[in-house]
């Protein structure tokens, strides 16, 4: 017999994007329910994200006459996923469910008070395929005043923006040099922080404010927290998950719950022997991952028998390690790096290998597919004049001067010609001028024979609207010409254990651990192998703790 030193209904490990929408539910049925969270912080990698929920048919949609439908989405993912071989956790079964439980998730939240809304335009990361959607089925949380938090605002996971400026607005501020409404936005911005600041409001935006805005509801509704509790054990009675144990405040505690536990306890990005075991090859130096990203409640719902599936995935999230940049909360991005005008990505022969827009997911699971036969770890960026002018490189802002540690240390290679950069490299000089040379006519004749750069809408919003004729196709032809390194980051880990549609734990003959729910990066996700757009992580998050929580308190839909 299990002695408890506390019992609750539900157990939730891990403050993640499940984890509060799970105990609304719990709340909303009457039931009792503990968001047990290892770190002192609430909210996970979802409060330090974008905050983006990719939720298709969504109510927002709707209200602006957005074309979509269940059908639509579910024709888009299977194009893009298919049958889903060897990917339990996509199967059409859990396709369906999320086309048709994610919009629900959303009215349930916003019925509750949770402000959301749709971003206007961030297209499906394969917008050209059947069922894609050019205007993009992103939901984000309106701006949050943490203030509004009272005693809990110290306790919410700060997000990566310090500036009142909602994630949308961040990729207009990219054409602050070309264009008047972006200055005029980053005018709007400004004051909108230091109003906000002078009349005592703290606005967070993107992944801060969705967690913000969580909490808020969470807390009014009654769910408990314990935070600094890290739990180690799946506690046992016969064959069901009857509660957790866990190290609370440096003691050891226990604690039951009647209706199951839900892991919401994120991925393994942040535990390199794992990263080696599934992914080889890749860092927890080049992730953005939380601390607590660190894998155990993997390992321990695989000591319960649970399957796992999809391990070698990873969002993977392009970067550029510039000096210091171990440091940085979050690693400096590289995605509009390569996707703007005047720049390409090429292997350590000199090869451009890859589209250099598209989803990160994909563009990084390349860099280490192309390595398996080419050194490309890291890859270089070549960049010319025009880009170091007018496009920001990591974190600097548009313009040709740069940190002298960086050419210093190695960083930034500079050279008057693309022969004399090439052999700063390492390169082979024919090879990486031939390369340039194709590209800048592929720039010439606005159609990148190679690699289609530029055919979908979601590439061309990579790249600098006011470039022309393309946004994201410019000649590499203004010296000096640069060079930096890029790897492939991430964002997190998206395999895990495997769930049926309810979000219950399988084992692998597919039979269920009884009380045990999984949602969020712990699990092998719905989008399988792939991210269907913006979002593709913490909305099948969200959407599986509003599912199994409703499963475990017998909410029927
Ligand atoms: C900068 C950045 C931007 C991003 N933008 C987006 C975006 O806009 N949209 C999107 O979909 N994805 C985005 N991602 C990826 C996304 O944030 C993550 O994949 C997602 O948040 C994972 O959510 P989760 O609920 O599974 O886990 P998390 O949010 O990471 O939560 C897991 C929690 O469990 C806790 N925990 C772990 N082990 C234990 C234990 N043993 N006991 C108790 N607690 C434990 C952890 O400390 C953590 O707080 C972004 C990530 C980053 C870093």
């Amino acid at each position: 017999m299990n002695e408890f030193d506390e019992t609750f209904d539900f157990i939730v490990v891990g403050s993640g994007a499940a984890s509060m929408c799970a105990g609304l539910v719990m709340r909303e049925a009457g039931r009792s329910v503990l968001i047990v969270e290892k770190t002192a912080l609430i909210g996970g990698t979802t409060a330090k994200s974008g905050g983006v929920m990719w939720i298709p048919n969504n109510p927002f949609m709707k209200r602006d006459g957005i074309p979509d439908s269940p059908e639509q989405a579910m024709q888009y993912l299977e194009s893009l996923i298919g049958d889903a071989a060897g990917q339990p956790g996509a199967t059409r079964e859990r396709r369906r469910a999320y086309v048709e439980q994610a919009p629900k998730m959303v009215e349930f939240l916003v019925r509750g008070g949770v402000k959301l809304n749709r971003a206007k335009y961030w297209p499906d990361y394969y917008d050209d395929l059947p069922g894609g959607s050019e205007a993009g089925r992103c939901v984000v949380a309106e701006l949050f005043d943490v203030n509004e938090l009272g005693t809990w605002r110290d306790k919410l996971r700060p997000g990566f923006l310090n500036f009142a400026a909602r994630l949308e607005e961040t990729f207009t501020l990219r054409s602050v040099k070309h264009s008047w409404s972006a200055r005029f936005l980053a005018l709007r911005v400004g004051l909108r922080t230091a109003i906000s600041r002078l009349t005592g409001k703290r606005l967070v935006s993107s992944g801060a404010a969705l967690q913000g805005r969580m909490l808020q509801a969470a807390l009014k509704a009654g769910v408990q927290f314990s935070l600094d509790t890290a739990v180690h054990e799946l506690v046992m009675t016969g064959d069901a998950v009857t509660g957790v144990a866990a190290t609370k405040g440096g003691k050891p505690w226990r604690a039951g719950a009647r209706l199951g536990v839900l892991v919401n306890a994120g991925g393994f990005a942040r535990n390199q022997a794992m990263r080696d075991q599934y992914q080889p090859g890749t860092r927890v130096e080049w992730s953005n991952a939380t601390e607590g990203d660190t894998g155990e409640m993997i390992l321990e719902m695989q000591r319960l028998g649970a399957a796992t599936a999809q391990m070698e995935e990873f969002v993977g999230f392009q970067t550029t390690m510039s000096p210091g940049a171990e440091e940085a909360y979050v690693k400096p991005p590289g995605q509009s790096l390569t996707a703007a005008p005047h720049a390409i990505l090429v292997d350590q022969s000199g090869v451009r290998y890859q589209n250099e827009g598209g989803s990160y997911m994909a563009y990084c699971r390349g860099m280490l597919e192309r390595h398996k036969t080419v050194p490309a770890v890291p890859s270089w960026a070549i960049l010319d004049t025009q880009y170091l002018r007018n496009y920001m490189l990591g974190y600097s802002m548009p313009g040709v001067n740069k940190p002298a540690s960086w050419t210093e240390q190695g960083y930034l290679r500079k050279a008057d010609t693309i022969e004399a950069l090439a052999a700063q490299l390492g390169i082979d000089p024919a090879t990486l001028k031939a390369t340039v040379e194709r590209f800048n006519g592929f720039v010439a004749a606005n159609n990148d024979e190679d690699f289609h750069r530029g055919a979908r809408a979601y590439d061309r919003w990579l790249g600098d609207p006011h470039h022309k004729p393309s946004p994201t196709l410019g000649a590499i032809a203004e010296a000096p010409f640069y060079a930096v390194p890029m790897v492939p980051g991430d964002v997190g880990t998206y395999g895990g254990v495997v769930t049926d549609v309810a979000g219950r734990v399988l084992r692998e003959d597919g039979s269920v651990i009884t009380g045990l729910y999984a949602a969020g990066v712990s699990t092998a996700g719905v989008m399988g192998r792939f991210y269907a757009g913006a979002g593709a992580s913490v909305g099948p998050a969200m959407t599986w703790g509003y599912i199994s929580a409703r499963h475990a308190a017998g909410v029927n839909s």
